[in-house]
């Protein structure tokens, strides 16, 4: 079988794409997923006979029609500030240009009605800028998960009949075959012109293997490492109240690291994340109200990036999470004044608290897991954010630790996301250019776009 176009994986990045050929072109696509059709995506945890993941594969929550974004929380950020680096490929304008059309896309397959929160203009902008810190500018589409899941139905009601996708049919290797590309799977070799890698995070390892075959380059540099903070909702509630989700960043006056805040929860719970069997620490929050808790929770994270000969910044993350798992079991939880004045938490000082824990955790001293520098940075973070949300800083403020944001090998690409290997490309998460859905979803029409110019 030949195509025109073969895209591998169909998250945002590979549907985004496959929506423009069908748009705008006549050519001959196909789509290769590892997982399933949308409605077949289940996962088996129901919180009663299956409580954690039982490993299924593939895994319905990462795999399938949709990618790792089909059941999350639809937030589309529109922004160059954060979300992935796509403008470093294709220019500011360019990418914020292709985020709107995406946006525009989404609401009129389903995304009408939902709300676009902005930063300009805030209260909580000036607010930042007058006590040292940065509210990074976005706008962003808040779908939620039922819409996010009724827009994808009808995208792919749209492009069933003109494109052609193979489910439950993962991509073994990609071969050079002439002037195009031989794509072979279990049940058999497809050839294209053109190969769009799709794979996002679940198929970052693959398509590792594949850059080593074809002589790709890959670095992975980077590494995000911090704490989940939980607070009471009404101190945050100014802030949550306006924005819902804001991105603040802080440059510390010691070392002039930035820290950031992350995945912020209004009314949330604070949860385990089991990444390769290391348990870290996450967030929740739900839009039922009879789920809704009173506390707050988001991140605070300290970006570490390597410089040459070090290469393993996920495994460093790993190592710093396993210490955590070795002394308290698992994530470990501590009062902030406990951590000020350098004494561990214990179950009765958490108890006696005015914060109550939405997570079982081990009271501990995150002192003795973070490294130096990294702590310090958090600490002078949080006083920061007392100053525009007075309480944050205080002493039964909880900090769960280790939170840690793994980040996929970056492939080495030009301005058109192609490799050195002529009609190959690589976008979207798996290519370490974006990691968010706005920017996968921009960078597949991009793609798209391009080949359909004949660029
Ligand atoms: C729970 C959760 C919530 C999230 N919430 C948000 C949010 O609110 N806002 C936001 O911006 N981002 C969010 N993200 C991140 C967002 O989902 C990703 O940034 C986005 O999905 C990346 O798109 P992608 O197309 O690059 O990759 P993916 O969505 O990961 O899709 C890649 C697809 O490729 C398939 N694949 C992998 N290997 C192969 C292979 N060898 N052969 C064939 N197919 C293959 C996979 O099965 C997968 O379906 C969330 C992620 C998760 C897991």
């Amino acid at each position: 079988m030949k195509y025109d176009v073969i895209i591998i994986g169909a998250g945002p990045g590979g549907i985004f794409s496959a929506y423009e050929f069908a748009k705008k072109s006549s050519l001959k696509v196909a789509v290769f997923e590892t997982g399933g059709v949308l409605e077949k995506r289940k996962c088996p945890i129901d919180g009663k006979k299956v409580k954690t993941c039982i490993g299924c594969k593939p895994c319905s929550i990462m795999n399938g029609f949709g990618g790792a974004g089909a059941f999350s929380d639809g937030k589309y950020n529109i922004t160059n500030d954060f979300g992935g680096t796509l403008y470093e490929y294709i220019g500011k304008e360019k990418a914020l240009e292709l985020m709107n059309y995406v946006d525009e896309i989404n609401v009129s397959h389903g995304g009408s009605g939902t709300t676009m929160y902005s930063t300009a203009g805030t209260d909580l902008k000036k607010r930042c800028m007058q006590n040292k810190l940065t509210l990074l500018d976005a706008s962003v589409r808040h779908l939620g998960t039922d819409i996010n899941y009724v827009v994808l139905g009808n995208l792919y009601k749209e492009l069933k009949d003109s494109v052609d996708f193979y489910f439950n049919t993962p991509v073994e290797k990609i071969e050079i075959a002439g002037e195009g590309y031989r794509i072979v799977t279990g049940s058999g070799a497809y050839e294209c012109d053109r190969c769009i890698v799709s794979v996002g995070r679940s198929g970052s390892a693959w398509l590792e293997s594949v850059c080593d075959e074809l002589g790709i380059e890959t670095k992975a540099n980077r590494v995000d490492i911090g704490v989940r903070v939980e607070i009471p909702a009404e101190i945050f509630a100014d802030i949550t109240d306006e924005l819902y989700e804001s991105k603040i960043v802080y440059r510390t006056e010691k070392f002039e690291d930035a820290v950031r805040t992350f995945c912020m929860n209004p009314y949330g719970s604070v949860v385990n994340e089991n990444t390769n069997g290391i348990i870290t620490v996450n967030g929740h929050s739900f839009e039922d109200p009879s789920l809704k808790t009173s506390n707050t929770n988001f991140a605070l994270l300290v970006s570490k990036h390597f410089s040459e000969p070090f290469k393993e910044s996920n495994a460093y993350g790993e190592s710093i999470a396993r210490l955590s798992n070795m002394l308290g079991g698992g994530v470990i939880v501590q009062r902030f004044g406990d951590l000020e004045r350098g004494r561990r938490s214990t179950p009765k000082r958490i108890e006696e608290g005015t914060v109550r824990p939405t997570l079982a955790a081990t009271p501990g001293d995150l002192s003795l897991v973070l490294p130096k520098r990294i702590l310090d940075g958090i600490i002078e973070m949080i006083y920061a954010l007392d100053k525009i949300a007075p309480g944050t800083a205080n002493d039964d403020t909880l900090l769960y630790g280790v939170e840690v944001k793994f980040y996929n090998m970056e492939v080495a690409l030009d301005h058109n996301l192609e490799t050195k290997h002529k009609g190959l490309y690589m976008i979207g998460d798996g290519s370490g250019v974006t990691h968010s859905l706005s920017h996968a979803s921009a960078s597949g029409v991009f793609v798209a776009d391009r080949i359909i110019a004949g660029k």
